[in-house]
């Protein structure tokens, strides 16, 4: 079997909805649409909203019709095939072709999703194919949603909301949400109320209610107090027919369905697996801890201790380099960038606000500097307003979020008859961390809004900072 159908199709693993689920891993780590605090996966390394080819449809099928059979010869049970990867499935442009060709073998197909690109008529006839299709509803306001999930800057939550009454107005297959809690960040009364109100006009079949139970990608993501969760309970309980909760560990249930080495890798890539139910897998397939202490020597497997268990999880870096190895389709043809150090590898900020304006499209056009545009504010912030007078020159710094890939030595301002220059001598928006600086002149401040002139974001802008210039 080749090594990438080990990485595509994992398990059976025990799953608390799902039974005996078969999992498939049909994105890259780690390739999403959010950054979430919570995520057991830890950094996302690539944030994306495109949908794209990761992998061909076919060896996605083959991959896992090898493991079904593998399972079905070690006398395993698979319940649902389960597209629950290393990063937002429906990213996959090929999602729908690929349960249509995983149909024949006549197990029902499972769909976790987070529910980002829902607001695409696309995404939503594909997940329509699946038999089991979950959202993530994590909070029902923007401020929360931010904190939370650490979305792509250009997604809307108003979009997500609507498209997810859309896709339960038209799905025939079992619709389930899911909402994590996480202490401090979207567990308030009032928004877990919010998240309430909204699943009242959702009706998901069920309603499950989660909080982290594996180590987090922030340390400070953590589950709220009991009183919280029975809180939350009750809340959505009054509003959802069916509410559970998925606050425990789902067991130590993993199959082996081989090769033990494989096993463990491609489960502890999207399920990092507690010490003793590494100690059973080792012993249903005969094996002894030398498997594990090989693979942590080799920095395949790491340790990571989280409220008083020890976890083994699949080291990201490899799984990383394994990937663009595997995946020549994946679109970035950006130069790879070695991080400085594992500590600033990755740097996530929260948007503070976004830009709106007329500008939809990238134009050379000098109105977009001379036309005004508003920043709206995260009325959470509001008070960090205070001093600054209609008149000032500030810095604006914002995200250049319809930026794709860049490279060292461009045209200035893509014209092929001048010579190319280092992207660090140009303001080209296509740089490796895509990021904009503009001098604006404060005209006024209404409320949370701040009207400038002189800026040149395009509409929809993340705004990370302002500063005085
Ligand atoms: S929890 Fe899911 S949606 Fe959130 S960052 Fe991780 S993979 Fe993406």
């Amino acid at each position: 079997m080749p090594d990438l159908w080990g990485r595509i199709a994992f398990g059976p693993i025990p799953s608390r909805r799902l039974g005996r689920s078969l999992g498939v891993n049909n994105i890259p780590p780690k390739v999403c649409t959010y950054a979430c605090t919570y995520c057991q996966l830890g950094h996302t390394s690539k944030m994306q909203i495109e949908r794209s080819t990761f992998y061909r449809p076919e060896e996605i099928a083959q991959a896992v019709e090898a493991k079904v059979a593998q399972a079905h010869k070690a006398g395993e049970r698979v319940d649902y095939l389960s597209f629950v990867p290393d990063g937002e499935p429906t990213l996959d442009i090929n999602l729908g072709r690929e349960i249509d060709l995983l149909r024949p073998l006549g197990i029902p197909i499972a769909v976790i999703s987070n529910a980002a690109l829902i607001w695409q008529p696309d995404v939503r006839a594909d997940l329509a194919k699946a038999d089991w299709v979950s959202l993530k509803v994590d909070a029902a306001r923007e401020p929360a949603w931010r904190q939370v999930d650490r979305p792509h800057g250009s997604l809307r939550l108003d979009d997500i909301l609507h498209g997810l009454l859309d896709f339960a107005q038209a799905y025939s297959g079992k619709l389930v949400s899911e909402t994590m809690l996480v202490a401090g960040l979207n567990d308030g009364e009032d928004q877990v109320r919010e998240v309430a109100e909204f699943l009242g006009r959702l009706r998901p079949g069920k309603a499950y209610l989660s909080v982290p139970t594996r180590p987090p990608a922030e340390t400070y993501a953590h589950a709220p107090d009991e009183d919280t969760v029975a809180q939350a309970y009750r809340l959505l309980n009054e509003k959802v027919e069916q509410v559970e909760c998925l606050t425990g560990y789902e067991g130590n249930a993993f199959a082996v369905t081989g090769n033990v080495e494989e096993d463990l890798l491609s489960i502890a890539a999207v399920h990092p697996m507690r010490e003793k139910a590494v100690s059973e897998l080792l012993a249903r397939a005969g094996a002894d801890w030398t498997v594990v202490q090989r693979l942590l020597d080799h920095g395949e497997l790491v340790m990571s201790d989280f409220q008083g268990h020890r976890f083994y999880v699949r080291k990201l870096q490899n799984r990383q380099s394994m990937s663009s190895r595997d995946s020549p389709s994946l679109e970035d043809q950006s130069p790879a960038r070695q991080p400085l150090t594992d500590k600033v590898a990755m740097v996530a900020y929260h948007a503070i606000g976004r830009v709106e304006n007329a500008f939809t499209q990238p134009t050379m056009s000098k109105e977009i500097e001379t036309d005004e545009s508003r920043i709206v504010l995260d009325p959470a912030l509001i008070e960090g307003l205070e001093g600054l007078e209609p008149g000032q020159k500030l810095l604006v710094i914002f995200h250049l979020h319809r930026s794709q890939g860049y490279e060292l030595r461009q045209h200035p301002r893509g014209d092929p008859g001048q010579p190319k220059r280092g992207v660090f001598a140009l303001r080209s928006p296509r740089r490796p961390n895509p990021i904009g600086v503009t001098e604006v002149e404060l005209v006024a401040i209404e409320g949370n809004v701040l009207r400038v002139r002189g800026l040149d974001a395009l509409d929809g802008s993340p705004v990370l900072d302002i500063k005085p210039a």
